[in-house]
């Protein structure tokens, strides 16, 4: 099947984007890296009448090195900070997250705010850049808004408006000495995960952070300011604790997340995973 057809326009600039969302119609698409878009378009699950391409927008593209922090423009690509092309403050987290975010010919052409505005919760860069506490911006012709990645993820759709474009992400700088672990289960190699869990243990401030998604699920996020000591245990430590083990030490939280028992189970042992594999950065 071939795409219905559309016009074809490419954008030069954020504000040209924005006035083009302000008027737009339903049927206008923006066009990152495509990934999601152009198989869509082919199978006529969308028929747009506009198709905007944003990827090749310099002010998408940007990569900033702050005192504590990168920003990253949302059309940068999987394969580019794959590739080092772009500063990482992570110590090559960011790297070992844009690696499994799909096969290369896939990381290559994906942008990041492509796979954010997707909203799909257990998306490698959703969970990911949740677990690294990563602020996208968007805008709109109503202005600028900051959200949480996380917020993204728990949405379970695109927590990014219709008229809105994700500009950048900001992604905070990782202290050497950190830990930084991640499991998923996927049915084949180039699949997308089923489950998938990162976990971060910050040396800055002995903080724990860690992000779990299951296909079809909200994300769900727990932060420790004051981490139990059995999890502090389990990071790096090799060998997976018993489901019933990590549940015991995150129970009150899926509990009052809402979780019920056997998914609980689910994202417990997937987080004692992730825990258990853990490298130091
Ligand atoms: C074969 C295959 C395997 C994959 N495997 C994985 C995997 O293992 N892990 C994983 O995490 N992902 C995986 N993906 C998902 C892939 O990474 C995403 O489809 C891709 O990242 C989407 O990004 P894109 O730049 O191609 O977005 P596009 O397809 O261009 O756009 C996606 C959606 O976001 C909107 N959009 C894009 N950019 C913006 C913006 N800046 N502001 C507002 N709206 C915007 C578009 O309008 C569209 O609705 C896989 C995809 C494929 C095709």
């Amino acid at each position: 099947m071939k795409a219905a057809p559309f016009c074809y326009h490419a954008a030069r600039s954020v504000g040209e984007i924005v006035s083009l969302l302000e008027t737009r119609d339903s049927s206008t698409v923006l066009l990152a890296g495509g990934q999601a878009v152009i198989p869509a378009l082919n199978r006529r699950l969308c028929t747009p009448s506009l198709v905007v391409d944003i990827a090749n927008v310099a002010e998408l593209t940007i990569a900033d090195r702050a005192q504590d922090h990168v920003v990253l423009g949302a059309c940068v690509t999987s394969s580019a900070v794959e590739d080092a092309s772009v500063p990482d403050g992570t110590r090559g987290i960011l790297a070992c997250v844009a690696a499994r975010s799909g096969p290369r010919t896939v990381r290559c052409h994906a942008t990041i705010g492509g796979s954010l505005c997707l909203g799909d919760s257990v998306s490698d860069w959703i969970v990911g850049l949740s677990a690294l506490d990563a602020v996208a911006e968007a805008t709109s012709a109503c202005g600028t808004r900051s959200i949480a990645v996380s917020d993204i993820g728990r949405s379970r759709t695109s927590a990014v408006a219709s008229d809105e474009l994700l500009v950048s992400i900001r992604i905070p700088d990782i202290a050497a000495g950190s830990w930084w672990g991640t499991w998923d289960l996927r049915r084949s190699a180039g699949a997308r995960p089923d489950i998938a869990a990162a976990v971060l243990a910050d040396a800055r401030d002995a903080s724990f952070r860690c992000a779990v998604a299951v296909a079809g699920r909200a994300l769900i996020v727990l932060a420790y300011r004051d981490p139990p000591e059995d999890l502090r245990k389990v990071m790096g430590s090799g060998a997976p604790p018993s489901t019933e083990a990590m549940l015991d030490i995150v129970n009150d939280e899926l509990a009052a997340a809402g979780e019920e028992r056997a998914t609980a189970r689910l994202i417990a042992a997937a987080l004692g995973r992730a825990a258990a594999s853990a490298i130091r950065v």
